[in-house]
């Protein structure tokens, strides 16, 4: 990243009047040589927000914020140093001059920017279409019926997309677009690879369209809604990755909601882009939704620069669950609390508020419940958590999720309270967390290995996949599925008793698709044109496979692979059980439970040895 030399910093803030920058955000009032309002950066009835001309500074008497006209906008727009000297320096029309100068950088930057010129005007063009076109009657119609009037749309700048390519297509020629930037925006691909004359496609025909913006408000991709339901393409589709749109580490509404966040002192995470809108309309505006993906490491970085505080309010389903359990693993190691709303079954945000109305809403928001309380609720509503095999596998769940809390203090409350509620020893609880912290240690090497690929901006410097993870045993039998139809067959025959074991696997989920989809293994292009067709991660993990020794004897192998998976699977399981057998307190039928168990699960290793020396 080019560095901002300091003559032009200081031009920048000669150039600048500070009462000027801060008072094109709010309000100010004169008090005296000074001015002040209520500060931004912490919670106030009474003004102790000062801003001193003379000196070019401001400074908050409540919480200690101050700084000159630089430091407000960075800290109050989140923007790194450079980015906000650049902002100041634009608009105060000084040029800055940035330090080496790298054609390669400034070539890219020329290429985003103009992308982004062209969303932001696409936006304005299926906006247009949507208010004007009398073939949208449609869409508005739509748009009403989910609650929508003019100014929401316009804020929103919900546009619809003609059916008719060339309206489109004809628009963004007039504009000087060429067809090149249209698909490198994934607004059109070619209609045939090997003949460009044959002209473009357009995607998104005849759908609702609602602009991704990035943190500035720049629209960089877009989410279109069906309007007439089809049921060979999604209900939602999302631009694809580009150059300025990677949704792993996009949210939808973040430009709206960010300020308000920090504000609110926390963000509420919902599920669907409409649902995130209607919240903000409603007046809950720290609003987001992730395009349609899960929470990653990413959204859990961009967040925390704006809140400490999470709520998630997702479907009440396993899918909802599930997504929950993944955001909390990467929203709790970065610092962030998260917590959970309560959602009634078959309800989100946008249908609840529609039903019940924004109080009901503002309720269920205030009631948000501790994340592992919400967890505990939900588990022991749907399982038995008698069954010490479900209360097992909970803990060693719980215990892994307790260890991502990064704040010690909140750690050790959470633990006494799980362990309590699991009845549990907390020492046992600790115990649980120090083993799974093991495995977990690994993944964050690996984690911390793959972000070096990343700029100042978060932004990826290249689109480069990551390999997923395979365990040892599962990339053994994934080389021996590729390499051999026998190993195949041999591997599907075992497929009931590796279910829960390959769900328990690192990269279990791989061997699984190959078994599904079955490529045949004695053709070598079968082979690549199946790999061609699965997710980059999953494929490097496999070609890597691809190159291992393929062993002399095949089923020898297969098995050995097979009953590698199944034993450390149960071996773990006894572990637990033997860890839960030695705490203090348990009841004569409990004790016997357990002890039933630890006979039957030596009896299954036994046998599984045996099987393995054969
Ligand atoms: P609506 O209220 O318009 O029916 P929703 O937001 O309630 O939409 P969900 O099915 O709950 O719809 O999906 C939540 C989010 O997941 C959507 O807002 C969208 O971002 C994403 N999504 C849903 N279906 C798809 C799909 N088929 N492909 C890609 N993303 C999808
Ligand atoms: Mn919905």
């Amino acid at each position: 990243m080019a560095m901002i030399p300091e003559e032009s910093i200081k031009a920048v803030l000669d150039a600048t009047d500070i009462v000027d920058v801060i008072g094109a955000y709010f309000p100010l009032k004169r008090a005296g040589s000074a001015f002040v309002c209520n500060c931004p950066f912490h919670n106030e009835k009474t003004p102790s927000f000062n801003i001193n001309p003379a000196k070019q500074f401001y400074h908050c008497f409540g919480c200690g914020e101050s700084g000159d006209a630089i430091t407000f906008v960075k800290n109050y727009e989140n923007l790194p140093f450079t980015d906000a000297v650049k902002k100041l320096a634009d608009r105060a029309g000084v040029s800055i001059i940035e330090g080496a100068y790298d054609p390669k950088i400034e070539k890219r930057q020329r290429s985003r920017s103009k992308l982004i010129e062209l969303h932001n005007a696409a936006a304005e063009f299926m906006h247009l279409m949507l208010r004007k076109s009398p073939h949208a009657a449609h869409a508005r119609e739509y748009l009403k019926n989910r609650g929508f009037n003019i100014e929401m749309a316009e804020r929103w700048k919900v546009g619809w997309m003609p059916d008719n390519s060339k309206l489109f297509l004809d628009w963004a020629r007039e504009k000087g677009f060429k067809g090149r930037e249209l698909i490198q925006a994934g607004l059109a691909g070619l209609r045939d690879e090997r003949n460009p004359e044959a002209g473009l496609w357009v995607r998104f025909g005849n759908r609702l369209m609602f602009p991704i913006n990035n943190d500035i408000g720049d629209t960089v991709a877009f989410s279109g809604r069906q309007l007439v339901e089809d049921k060979k393409s999604g209900k939602y589709i999302n631009s694809p990755q580009t150059q300025v749109f990677d949704k792993s580490r996009t949210l939808f509404g973040l430009d709206k909601a960010r300020k308000h966040m920090t504000k609110a002192k926390f963000a509420l995470i919902c599920e669907g882009q409409i649902d995130a809108i209607v919240c903000s309309e409603k007046g809950i505006q720290n609003a987001i939704a992730p395009l349609g993906t899960a929470c990653t490491e990413h959204h859990a970085r961009i967040l925390k620069r704006y809140t400490s505080e999470a709520v998630l309010c997702y479907d009440a389903d396993n899918a909802g669950y599930k997504a929950m359990g993944k955001a909390f693993e990467h929203l709790a190691p970065v610092g962030i609390h998260v917590r959970c709303i309560d959602m009634p079954k078959g309800e989100d945000p946008d249908s609840y508020i529609q039903q019940h109305g924004i109080e009901a809403f503002q309720t269920l928001l205030d009631n948000a419940k501790e994340y592992f309380e919400f967890k505990l609720d939900q588990e022991s509503r749907e399982t038995n958590l008698a069954d010490i095999r479900e209360k097992t596998r909970l803990a060693e769940e719980l215990a892994s999720k307790i260890n991502l809390i990064s704040n010690k203090i909140a750690q050790d409350t959470i633990i006494n309270q799980v362990a309590a509620r699991l009845g549990i020893g907390a020492q046992d609880l600790r115990k649980g967390m120090r083993k799974a912290a093991l495995g977990q240690k690994r993944q964050r090497d690996y984690d911390k290995s793959r972000d070096q690929n990343v700029d100042h901006n978060g932004e990826p410097m290249e689109q480069k996949a990551i390999q997923t993870q395979l365990d040892s045993s599962v990339s053994m039998l994934c080389s021996l599925a590729l390499n051999s139809n026998e190993a195949q067959e041999i591997i599907r025959e075992q497929l009931e008793s590796l279910h829960n074991p390959l769900q328990n696997t690192t990269g279990g989920h791989l061997l699984t698709t190959i078994l599904a989809r079955k490529p045949d293994a004695s053709s070598n292009s079968a082979v690549m044109a199946y790999l061609t067709t699965i997710e980059p991660g999953d494929r490097m993990a496999l070609q890597q496979t691809l190159s291992y020794r393929t062993p002399e004897d095949i089923q020898k192998a297969t098995m050995e692979g097979i009953n590698m998976i199944i034993n450390s699977h149960y071996q773990r399981e006894e572990t637990a059980v033997r860890a839960t057998l030695a705490q203090p307190g348990l009841s004569i039928e409990q004790v016997s439970h357990l002890m039933q168990r630890t006979k039957e699960l030596q009896k299954i290793l036994k046998n599984l040895t045996n099987r393995y020396i054969r």
